[in-house]
């Protein structure tokens, strides 16, 4: 049996990912989502022209063959050559595993180790910025490896971050934060004890177990799928056998509060939560409610919705639904860049469009938007006056729904809040990373079908923030209740 870095990496994020995977039924599995494709293409991409800068030897071994291939690797340190990538580690693990890790690099330099005077450090290529504890760990799974292989201990372990700075991780402090990770993920896959499922949107949204695990927790009517219930306060509530949406909506706040997790009001917001979802209706939050009648109504209202490619620090879509109530007109404006180079035009549209509609209020869903705004504005040199008196008409209504109301939904976001209320995007599933992956597929192939998913989607968007929008007038102002 083996325990990779693969393995290790899912067990620290979620240990029901590490069982599945090692025991899971496959036929369960959905498709790998494609942002995360995408976001292994680039991340390869990024290793490729990271080792292309450096003399380096791969191991010559048949692809998925560890055995060839930590044989392959072992050759080449006895031989010392400078810089192996992708070199194969292994060595015997706890309850049976044999542990076997895949560094980018094997770096040499002077040491004492079996094979002389000279020792290899290990070295990952990493396209993020900062150095996770997760990838951490890993490089301490690879020194620990490296130990075995080559008789001799790493000084260190380096994390190659993406603005070309080595971060030097500290062993000491790892490496038995590794070893006790290695012993509780051995034992659980020996012993087949399947975790319980817990919903959260960091890890399950790239997670290709997601659908299946979501079907678990809404057959059980699991508290994960509360909107506040983390994965330590859910901790707490067990220990007070509150582990039943009925449990926690009879529950009293003031029994909650006195831990930390509950503190600020968020006893009051999960208990809240629960009845919510008990009752199967909106509740407005009576201490905040009262602010309702500023929500702003306008006889020309926009909803703006922004798609960005982060990878190429571009937005190349701003999505306006213009709503005129008096002539009853609904009018999408979706001003695209077909080419990276075009950011700046559409940037100059957009604010064409706003000052077309002086008087207009700006809907918008979380801080996203306006956070753009300020950053193009500043990217432009735009001149103050045409930028800065937008943000006052800015209006975030998600910021207003998570203020006056509770939903029974599993989270506040724009796709969980709309489609309680009826609304259903034409693509279907798709979210925000599918529009970044389509993006990058026009660019690649000039094919027009992206261009459509994209407008089409984010056009959704619009219209979904727009249902929202009137739904919270609404309810603010008749208190209803139902979706
Ligand atoms: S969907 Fe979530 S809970 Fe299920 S295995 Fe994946 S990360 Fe874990």
């Amino acid at each position: 049996m083996l325990l990779t870095t693969e393995v290790l990496f899912h067990f620290q994020r979620c240990r029901r990912r590490a069982f599945l995977d090692f025991c899971g039924d496959t036929n369960q599995r959905d498709p790998e989502p494609e942002f995360l494709l995408k976001l292994q293409k680039d991340s390869w991409a990024h290793r490729q022209a990271t080792v292309a800068e450096m003399t380096h030897i791969k191991p010559d071994c048949p692809p998925g063959d560890w055995a060839a291939g930590a044989s392959a690797t072992l050759e080449l340190m006895r031989r010392g050559v400078e810089r192996i990538y992708m070199g194969v580690l292994a060595a015997s693990g706890p309850e049976g595993f044999t542990l076997v890790s895949c560094p980018d690099l094997l770096v040499k330099q002077p040491g004492e180790s079996g094979f002389g005077d000279w020792l290899y450090v290990p070295a990952d290529i990493k396209l993020g910025r900062r150095p996770k504890l997760d990838y951490q760990i890993i490089a301490a799974f690879h020194a620990f490896l490296l130990e075995s292989v080559q008789g001799g201990s790493p000084p260190t372990a380096a994390l190659l971050l993406r603005d070309k700075r080595t971060y030097w991780v500290n062993l000491a402090q790892r490496l038995p934060q590794m070893h006790k990770l290695v012993r509780e993920c051995a034992e659980m896959l020996r012993r087949r004890t399947e975790p319980e499922v817990f919903i959260s949107r960091h890890p399950c949204s790239l997670c290709h177990w997601l659908s299946s695990c979501t079907s678990l927790a809404t057959a059980t009517k699991h508290l994960s799928l509360l909107p506040g219930v983390t994965q330590s306060r859910y901790e707490k509530l067990r220990g007070l056998n509150l582990t039943s949406v009925e449990a926690l909506a009879g529950a009293e706040p003031a029994v909650l509060e006195p831990m930390p997790e509950f503190a600020g009001g968020v006893a009051r917001q999960v208990v809240r939560q629960a009845q919510a979802a008990l009752q199967n209706r909106a509740q407005a939050l009576i201490e905040t409610a009262p602010n309702a009648g500023s929500f702003p109504t306008a006889p020309v209202e926009l909803y703006f919705d922004i798609e960005a490619e982060p990878e190429l620090d571009l937005v190349f879509l701003h999505g306006v639904l213009a709503i005129d109530r008096h002539a009853k007109t609904q009018t999408f404006h979706p001003l695209l860049a077909k080419q990276p180079s075009d950011e700046g035009a559409i940037w100059q549209q957009f604010l064409d469009l706003v000052w077309a509609h002086p008087d207009a209020p700006v809907f918008h869903f979380c801080d996203y938007e306006v956070q753009t705004v300020k950053q193009l504005a500043k990217r432009y040199r735009t001149p103050a006056h045409l930028w800065l008196p937008l943000l006052s008409r800015f209006v975030d209504v998600h910021e207003w729904v998570t203020r006056t109301a509770v939903l029974p939904v599993d989270s506040y976001a724009l796709k969980s809040i709309a489609r309680w209320l009826g609304f259903q995007w034409r693509a279907g599933a798709a979210n925000g990373g599918h529009c970044v992956v389509w993006y990058d597929q026009w660019l690649e192939t000039g094919n027009p079908f992206f261009l459509d998913a994209i407008l089409s989607y984010n056009e959704d968007d619009c219209r979904a923030t727009h249902l929202v929008k009137d739904w919270l007038a609404s309810f603010l102002s008749g208190n209803r209740g139902e979706g």
